[in-house]
């Protein structure tokens, strides 16, 4: 094993997941789990999801797109609602009643998310609308700033757009060099190539936690070090992580950890970067405008502290209490049961799909999360979901912003099904028996 935390979703053959070292400690003391639901209730669990108890044509809804975006408990739901009728003022400039209120959620969401990533100062979390706000946040503000033509930065070649993209446009900027590690055939990274390319002193390494196409779990601890070694930093795109494993940023090591809001049963338009503190103090702002400021004269002005430097402008309020609102539940649901519950679906679903004849299921067998991409004979990914939505089943189908590693595999996409807190056994049977009723369809036309 070459990374211990990542209790989600791994698979050990025999058995639950390992519990991870230092999980209960994720919590830092302040969002405690609740141990009235250490034993996995699903059912439980399902009824405090609302729209989980809809049809869609005509069915139950089979939810398996949780990778693209989560749903949201009612805790989550209410406390945004909350905010907006009752507590609703802008933040960090009126002294009245709503508006201290208001300042009052917004900084503890910011506990609440510092605590999911492990982050002792919570004045290293900066909201943004998201992962890709995050990295953007940083390829400029920190790129633009400390890059230059002579700098390497090593991507992977199983990032998400939101990694990569925003690399293009730093080194479309500076003429810095963008390497990127190798995919192996099971869907890991190339730690052989990594080396190599650390060769090359690159002043940063950005790679994602987990893929969120192939499910495949990387070693963060282990990236992260062989980049100390080398002299770079290392950030990591925490969106498929965040949700599902113990995202202890200390333990990690890394110096920035981008992840979203939507994908761990908050809202949608929020997420946040965590970045160590010296770091966010030595970098520029990233926009300017109000609430960013210390001091603002025509000649010139001088910034607010961190984290507020980086957040000009009136925030997402309530998109970011329901974000702390989000992981405030997983905190109650217990991140180490998350885990087993997730591991133990994994295992079923593997074991489910890996039957299917002419199926062939992406990324590797272990050290994986709830995300099965996969291609079905040759029926385009598209008409499978939609066979499948027919069903009530929700799918995604396509290259899910991972293009260059769709090329890797010479496809031009795939369909992805993926779990959560809420998700069942039953619900893969479903998503198995739709494939068989698709394989007669198909069968049918051709
Ligand atoms: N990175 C990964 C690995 C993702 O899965 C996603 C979302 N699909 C993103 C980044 C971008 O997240 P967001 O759209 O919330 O900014």
């Amino acid at each position: 094993m070459t990374d211990t935390n990542h209790p989600a979703g791994v698979l050990a053959p025999d058995g639950p997941p390992p519990v991870p070292e230092g999980a209960s400690q994720a919590d830092g003391g302040r969002a405690e789990a609740d141990p009235g639901t250490a034993a996995w209730d699903v059912a439980a669990i399902r009824v405090q999801f609302p729209i989980l108890s809809r049809e869609v044509h005509g069915r139950p809804l089979v939810y398996l797109d949780s990778a693209a975006s989560s749903q949201q408990p009612l805790r989550v739901l209410r406390r945004v609602a909350r905010y907006e009728r009752e507590q609703h003022a802008n933040v960090h400039r009126g002294v009245h009643q709503l508006s201290t209120e208001a300042t009052e959620a917004y900084e503890d969401a910011r506990l609440a998310v510092a605590t999911h990533a492990g982050a002792a100062d919570p004045a290293e979390i900066v909201f943004t609308r998201g992962t890709t706000e995050a990295v953007n946040l940083v390829a400029s503000s920190w790129g633009g700033a400390f890059i230059g033509a002579d700098d390497d930065i090593v991507l992977t070649k199983m990032e998400h757009h939101s990694n990569l993209v925003p690399w293009q446009l730093l080194a479309a900027r500076t003429g810095c060099r963008l390497h990127f590690v190798d995919v192996t055939a099971d869907g890991t990274l190339d730690l052989d190539d990594l080396d190599r390319l650390l060769e090359r002193r690159p002043r940063l390494v950005a790679f994602t936690h987990v893929s969120n196409s192939l499910g495949t779990i990387n070693p963060v601890r282990e990236i992260v070090s062989r980049a100390h070694a080398a002299g770079a930093l290392a950030l990591v795109d925490g969106a498929q992580a965040a949700p599902h494993l113990l995202t202890d940023v200390a333990r990690l090591g890394c110096d920035f950890y981008a992840f979203s809001g939507h994908k761990m049963c908050g809202p949608t338009g929020v997420g946040a970067l965590w970045a160590r503190r010296e770091l966010l103090e030595a970098m520029p702002p990233y926009q300017g405008g109000g609430e960013m400021i210390s001091e603002v004269k025509l000649e010139g002005s001088s910034w607010a502290k961190v984290p507020h430097k980086f957040e000009a402008g009136t925030p997402n309020i309530s998109g970011v209490v329901g974000f702390g609102e989000a992981a405030r539940f997983l905190a109650s649901l217990g991140r180490e049961a998350i885990a087993s519950h997730e591991g133990a679906l994994t295992r079923y679903a593997l074991e489910r799909l890996g039957a299917i004849e002419g199926l062939r299921l992406f990324g590797p067998m272990r050290e994986r999360t709830s995300v099965f991409s996969f291609t079905y004979g040759d029926v385009h990914p598209h008409d499978l979901s939609t066979i499948l939505d027919q069903r009530g089943i929700a799918i995604r189908a396509g290259h899910h912003c991972n293009q260059p590693l769709m090329d890797h595999y010479d496809i031009s996409g795939t369909a992805r099904a993926s779990l959560y807190v809420y998700s069942t056994a039953e619900e893969i049977d479903a998503l198995c028996d739709g494939l068989a009723m698709a394989a007669e369809v198909f069968r049918g036309i051709s």
